[in-house]
């Protein structure tokens, strides 16, 4: 059988291709040469799963979808502290372009371009590169194969930059930007200019989605901690002044483009990107907005919607061995403080005594830290009853399985292994 999955999402290109509303950007010159009716849609799982339908090969510049990973860039390089000091996190509520700062002096969000643009100036300096250079190496990690600048776009928004200029100068007038201006907008531009595809974005953000992990290669690219800011920032300031009204009626952290795409990741599922070259008077694609919107509604992807996970930790639970002295758990989903919480309220139900006990985690696709340190507090707490614990883990993902008491737990590869002891 083949897998519905591409069929849906060209139906749900189809829903929208009627829709000609909008208008393509043209203050950046070359952007009104697109071909309006371009449309494409994507989806990564995060197990690097790619779904890409409609105009899925045709290249595109990121613009403002560089924001979030040059953020992420910093972020990974200088750390939270050093970041915040120069770029808030607060909606501004106002156009992407806006001159304007917080009370503070910061740019309110790194989102918008005053924030974007100091962004950028944070990225230290390697090997004599140029800053957009070494964007566009991160962002073709990320990507999975090496990314280009659109030479022509970039000229022509660097013909016409005045706004950006203005950004730039008022930034350094307050001593944000601490070194010459024209040189940090260049850059900025120059970032924008990276082209893509759908696929592309879908797959840089699937590692935002899988925690940082590219899931192809098993390398982490981002820390968790990285991945965490910058997708609450996307919730919160991706979508210009219109961040409210996605919030409600999509609810994926998302980051839109002039040039018309839409990126959103939702942590732990899916990365999407929408792109259609007309624009609503945000500066966000009418058609991707209106996919986006369907995709949420459809596959219950509001981030909002999160369904309890708890419940299904045990699978399963039974009793063998002579007069049922054993008690076997086989866990299943992911371990995180919900789940581990629940998990010890039913061990609680374990008598006092040298019983033994197998727990199965074979099952278990993600344990957080938190959900392994509960874990094994409560593998202690029943080693302090006096019970045998022993543990199924193919993957050997509790590290030496040594307890916070140092207690070193037998860790078998599979059942038929422990039975046949
Ligand atoms: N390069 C564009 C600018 O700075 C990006 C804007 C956007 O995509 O929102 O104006």
């Amino acid at each position: 059988m083949q897998t519905p999955v591409p069929e849906y999402l060209a139906h749900v290109i189809d829903q929208c291709e009627n829709n000609q509303t909008g208008k393509l950007a043209d203050y950046i010159p070359e952007l009104a040469h697109a071909n309006p009716d371009q449309v494409a849609l994507a989806m990564s799982t995060v197990d690097g799963q790619i779904y890409a339908v409609g105009d899925e090969d045709i290249e595109f510049t990121i613009q403002s979808m560089s924001k979030p990973f040059t953020y992420a860039y910093v972020l990974q390089q200088l750390g939270l502290d050093e970041v915040l000091d120069k770029v808030g996190v607060e909606p501004s509520g106002e156009a992407f372009n806006e001159i304007s700062l917080g009370h503070d002096k910061r740019p309110k969000n790194p989102m918008i371009n005053s924030g974007a643009i100091t962004t950028h100036s944070l990225i230290p300096i390697k090997d004599q590169l140029e800053s957009a250079e070494i964007i566009r190496r991160f962002m073709s990690e990320l990507a999975g194969r090496e990314l280009c600048f659109d030479e022509a776009v970039y000229a022509s928004e660097i013909k016409t930059a005045y706004r950006n200029l203005s950004i730039g100068y008022m930034l350094r007038t307050v001593g944000i930007l601490e070194t010459d201006p024209v040189d940090i907008v260049n850059g900025y531009i120059r970032q924008c200019s990276i082209l893509v595809t759908v696929k592309d974005l879908v797959k840089m953000g699937s590692i935002l989605a899988n925690g940082g992990i590219d899931a192809t290669t098993g390398k982490r690219l981002l820390n968790r901690d990285v991945v965490r800011q910058v997708l609450s920032v996307m919730m919160s300031c991706g979508m210009y002044d219109a961040a409210g009204d996605w919030l409600t009626t999509v609810g994926i952290p998302a980051k839109s483009g002039v040039a018309g795409g839409i990126l959103g990741v939702l942590p732990g599922q899916v990365s999407i990107a929408a792109f259609s070259p007309r624009l609503d008077e945000h500066g966000n694609s009418v058609r991707g907005i209106e996919m986006m919107e369907r995709l949420s509604r459809d596959m219950g992807l509001h981030l909002m919607e999160g369904t309890p996970s708890a419940q299904t930790i045990v699978q399963s639970h039974y009793r063998t061995g002579k007069n049922a002295s054993t008690s076997i758990y086989v866990l299943r989903g992911v371990l995180k403080f919900t789940e581990a919480e629940m998990l010890l309220r039913i061990f609680q139900g374990e008598a006092v005594d040298e019983s033994t006990i197998v727990i199965d985690l074979t099952q278990i696709s993600l344990i957080h830290d938190v959900g392994k340190r509960m874990f094994l507090e409560g593998v202690d707490r029943l080693i302090d009853d006096g019970h045998s614990v022993l543990l199924v883990d193919p993957e050997q993902r509790l590290e030496q399985a040594r307890t916070h008491k140092d207690r070193v737990l037998h860790v078998y590869q599979n059942m038929d292994e422990l039975l046949e002891k």
